[in-house]
């Protein structure tokens, strides 16, 4: 029988704040007078989205997409499903993805294969966190926040079977 994981700090709130207005500024100076949509990927991006859209003050749109890659646990799937696609048309809009965190790149890159088919006239990605030790394929990330350990990541809208999503901070989980 496994002990219970320890919760160790990772990123600390005055660092997510920090990274959260530094990626607003970019995507700001970038996006401003183009009324981008923004795709979060469901759910682990909630928070990230909801905080960094708040910095931008100009029009834009959010939608949500949720797609399956990892399965109960921790371990990817390798087989990335839509669960549940984008209300929004695409074609010809500046499409911005809003990522929690960029492991293998599975995720991501079958996303941006499957939106770009949709032909929107740009498409990029944001993402609060980055494991580019785990990558299986090569990922563009245009807006990159905080680059993370090969550890496994909970909080600020991170889960381990759907528990620790409401911590304000990130931290890595440790098994004993
Ligand atoms: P990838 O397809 O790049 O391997 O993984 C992408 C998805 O797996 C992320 O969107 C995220 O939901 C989940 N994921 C990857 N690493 C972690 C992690 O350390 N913690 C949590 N909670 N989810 C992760
Ligand atoms: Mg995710």
């Amino acid at each position: 029988m496994n002990a219970e994981p320890e919760l160790h700090i990772l990123f600390t709130k005055k660092e997510i704040k920090a990274t959260v207005g530094r990626l607003a500024a970019e995507i700001s100076r970038d996006y401003r007078g183009k009324n981008p949509l923004l795709i979060g990927i469901l759910k682990g991006s909630f928070l990230f989205l909801a905080d960094l859209i708040r910095h931008l003050d100009f029009p834009l749109e959010v939608d949500f997409i949720r797609l399956s890659s990892y399965g109960k646990g921790k371990e990817t799937l390798g087989k990335v499903k839509v669960v549940q696609g984008i209300k929004s048309s695409i074609q010809g809009r500046e499409v911005l993805i809003i990522e929690d965190i960029v492991d293998t790149g599975l995720t991501t890159a079958f996303l941006i294969d499957y939106l770009r088919k949709k032909k929107p006239a740009s498409l990029k990605l944001c993402t609060l966190t980055d494991k580019p030790s785990r990558r299986q394929v090569p990922v563009t990330i245009d807006y990159l926040g905080l680059t993370a350990p090969n550890k496994f990541l909970v909080g600020y809208g991170l889960d381990c079977d759907e528990k620790f999503r409401n911590l304000p901070e990130v931290y890595y989980l440790e098994e004993n």
